[in-house]
């Protein structure tokens, strides 16, 4: 049977424990270095489904600058990940666009908006937040 150990830094709290993931048959079997429940959680979650809050940017139209700075509001599935990506290329968005609105409500089914990290109005200058 095929055994195999995994690396995994948690990322839930400062104290970053360091991880070992033992793994059988692509299943884990044992994990050691957390300091607290939280990291069997995270190890499991970024062994069985990692998931990433995807950051990018969106063609913009109307405003001096030709991107608009986009971010989901939660964590996707990894594997999600250029495929979104794919999809937002091809969008354009009009100015004024206010910081949070959201560009793409449930992008590709994944649970997750994407909204705008910058407020930009229509004469070509930032508004201030
Ligand atoms: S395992 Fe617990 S103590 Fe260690 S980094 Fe994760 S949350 Fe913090």
């Amino acid at each position: 049977m095929a055994e195999k150990t995994y690396n995994i830094t948690c990322i839930v709290c400062p104290l970053s424990c360091e991880m070992r993931l033992m793994v059988k048959d692509g299943k884990i079997e044992n994990i050691k270095g957390n300091r607290c429940r939280r990291g069997i959680d995270y190890a499991r979650q970024e062994f069985y489904n990692p998931q990433r809050v995807l950051t990018t940017t969106v063609k913009l139209k109307g405003d001096r600058l030709p991107l608009l700075p986009v971010r989901t509001n939660k964590p996707i599935p990894r594997r999600m990940l250029k495929e979104c990506v794919r999809y937002l290329s091809k969008i354009e968005v009009k100015a004024p666009v206010k910081l949070g609105e959201v560009i793409v409500s449930n992008i590709l089914n994944s649970g997750a908006n994407v909204i705008s990290t910058k407020e930009v109005g229509s004469t070509g200058v930032y508004r201030k937040t």
